[in-house]
């Protein structure tokens, strides 16, 4: 089942876009479905979870921070984790440079920017994460390293919408050329968010199936 879900998304999507398999809540035994598959990167949410499941499961997966991200917890991931998608402020780019230098090695950082016009969704506006990637405390951070934006768009059936809130980011994005990872796109608009410009897609439920929290 996971692996031919794998196989039919990986054929329609171009090969320069990364897919990341979102394996929060879903039990070990069928990661490793998805990772003798041949998928290799993986997406959580929760600190905890993932650090139980680095600790269980093969060593040369990708493991992908999605999540919101509190800085007390950077601690737990920083030894390990391939990419934060959720960066959030300064003092968490701070926070997770400093856990970065007690491992000796550079953590690769996405901003996330909100886009949806929804009251819950975590995320700077384009403005802060201009001001962000402008300031000088930035320069001083060598063991992190922005490599793009991260997004999620309204949860709605309204296409359009979507569309837009997907434009407006890659149109943001063009101002920094050399934060060229975008990472948008989910099981119900992966489609549009490769033809907005995506270069890095996380699904879940399309993979793994539907998603049940009350475990
Ligand atoms: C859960 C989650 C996903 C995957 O969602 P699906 O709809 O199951 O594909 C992607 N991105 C983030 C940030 C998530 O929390």
């Amino acid at each position: 089942m996971i692996k031919e879900q794998l196989e039919k998304i990986i054929s329609e999507i171009p090969k320069e876009v990364a897919l990341i398999a979102v394996s929060k809540t879903k039990p070990n035994q069928l990661i490793l479905e998805a990772y003798d598959a041949g998928q290799r990167d993986f997406g959580e949410n929760y600190v905890q979870e993932l650090v139980d499941k680095a600790t269980q499961l093969p060593k040369d997966i990708r493991w992908h921070f999605i999540g919101h991200l509190q800085s007390n917890k950077v601690k737990y991931i920083a030894s390990f984790v391939y990419l934060i998608h959720s960066v959030d402020s300064l003092n968490l780019l701070k926070e997770i440079n400093k856990q970065a230098i007690k491992h000796n090695r550079v953590i690769n950082c996405l901003l996330q920017i909100y886009i949806a016009k929804e009251e819950t969704k975590f995320g700077l506006s384009f403005d802060e994460a201009s001001e962000i990637l402008q300031s000088e405390v930035l320069k001083e951070l060598k063991h992190i390293c922005i490599k793009g934006f991260m997004a999620m768009a309204s949860n709605t059936d309204n296409t359009d919408q979507i569309i837009q809130e997907f434009k407006s980011l890659k149109q943001f994005s063009l101002k920094f050329p050399e934060l060229s990872v975008l990472s948008f796109g989910m099981s119900s608009d992966y489609t549009l968010a490769i033809q907005e410009g995506s270069t890095m897609i996380r699904i879940g439920s399309h993979i793994f199936g539907t998603r049940n929290y009350t475990k």
